[in-house]
């Protein structure tokens, strides 16, 4: 059984509005959940293609100047977590989005990643990390929906475990690829399957990101949880809220809403 109180008491966060495009891309319309932010190509299994644009061919340079100016930006906006700040200043954002996206990959945008997926916008990922992680020191954690493996690799820059799970084969490849170089690497293990089911081999868990919205939680994910571990996850179908989870005992976990959001759909099963 699940004990949750409504978010009674809970300060109205400062940047309730605008909505928060997490993992969606700012072409996505909540109206209509099931458009593509991609092109007429990009089909639910269609990998994505990108006319060929200029990326600077001195980005590789330029990026330790650029996530500096990402990171004072997360400051500003709120971000108080010094292990997520650090692990943003190091992991390369622009070696995990198309080249011909690389350019903006320290914009506080969600971008595409192919298959109708995108990467989430740096706030989003700072926030839910850091909430996730408040006041802790999480061991281990499970991230569902791995996507190109971006915030897989800036959560194993402070977080000795990381799991984390991705539902399409093309993205699962994609980041398998990713994470096998750079900051993360051979430090996330990752797998394909379906994330609604979490990873019960390697439960309890002492914090859970999920990065896809589902119309509700799936239960077994709070089960998986350690007391005392957060989970973090957005919910809802055309109207999303972050939710935060805490497992405040064997049989209880404490709810609170945070803000609106916008993420890609939670789905079950595969797609080969
Ligand atoms: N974590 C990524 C965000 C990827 S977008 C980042 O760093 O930006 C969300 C991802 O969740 C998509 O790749 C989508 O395929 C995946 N997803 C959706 N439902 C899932 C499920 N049931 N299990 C695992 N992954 C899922």
């Amino acid at each position: 059984m699940i004990k949750s109180r409504p978010p009674k008491g809970q300060p109205a966060p400062a940047r309730r509005s605008p909505v928060r495009s997490a993992a969606l891309g700012p072409g996505y319309s909540v109206a209509n959940s099931n458009t593509r932010i991609l092109g007429p190509k990009a089909g639910a299994s269609s990998p994505l293609t990108l006319a060929p644009v200029a990326a600077p061919a001195n980005l590789g340079l330029n990026s330790d100047r650029l996530r500096i100016q990402m990171v004072r930006r997360l400051r500003d906006q709120g971000i108080r977590d010094e292990r997520v700040l650090a692990a943003m200043q190091a992991v390369a954002r622009h070696d995990f989005v198309d080249q011909g996206l690389a350019s903006r990959a320290y914009e506080d945008a969600a971008l595409p990643i192919g298959y109708g997926q995108t990467i989430s916008q740096p706030w989003v990922v700072a926030h839910m990390l850091a909430t996730m992680a408040q006041d802790r020191s999480p061991q281990r954690v499970l991230e569902i929906g791995a996507g190109c493996g971006y915030q897989a690799a800036v959560l194993a820059q402070f977080v000795p475990e990381v799991y984390a799970v991705e539902r399409i084969r093309g993205l699962y490849d994609q980041a398998r690829l990713n994470l096998s170089h750079g900051k993360a690497r051979g430090r996330v293990r990752l797998s394909f399957g379906d994330g609604m089911q979490g990873l019960e081999h390697r439960a309890p868990f002492d914090g859970i990101v999920v990065a896809a919205a589902g119309v509700k939680i799936p239960e077994v994910l709070l089960h998986q949880l350690a007391v005392g571990a957060r989970l973090i996850a957005p919910e809802g179908a055309a109207h999303q809220k972050l939710i935060l989870f805490e497992r405040t005992g064997p049989a209880s976990w404490h709810r609170v809403e945070l803000e609106d959001v916008r993420f890609v759909p939670l789905r079950p099963g595969t797609q080969a």
